[in-house]
């Protein structure tokens, strides 16, 4: 299988991951803040947004996560690994040395 392919099919699904949890804690911010209250001049578009997420969010993150566990193992299998050693700044002065590959990125513990 093609590395570069899945690779990218990883990050936008890791990116899509990113956008549902930001879609539940906006609808958290939107609930805390009252902007459902009909004071609001927003309050449909607050209110379709909120909808379409308790509709959807939940079960579509819960999909694409087991997806990307799926595309990990897929990756870790098939990638044939290069390892590369780096030395990353944890602080000004000190830094730690990783070992990742240059393919699929798995770092070595
Ligand atoms: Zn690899």
């Amino acid at each position: 299988m093609n590395i570069p392919f899945l690779m990218s099919l990883k990050y936008s699904t890791e990116t899509m991951c990113t956008g549902l949890r930001t879609m539940e804690e906006n609808c958290n911010y939107i609930t805390e803040n009252d902007f459902l209250s009909n004071n609001n001049n927003y309050h449909d578009l607050m209110a379709d947004y909120c909808v379409s997420a308790y509709r959807f969010q939940q079960a579509f993150l819960k999909s694409q996560t087991e997806l990307l566990e799926k595309m990990k193992i897929a990756i870790r299998e098939e990638c044939t690994h290069e390892w590369v050693v780096d030395l990353i700044d944890i602080t000004p002065d000190c830094s730690k040395k990783i070992k990742y590959c240059k393919h699929c990125e798995l770092v070595d513990a």
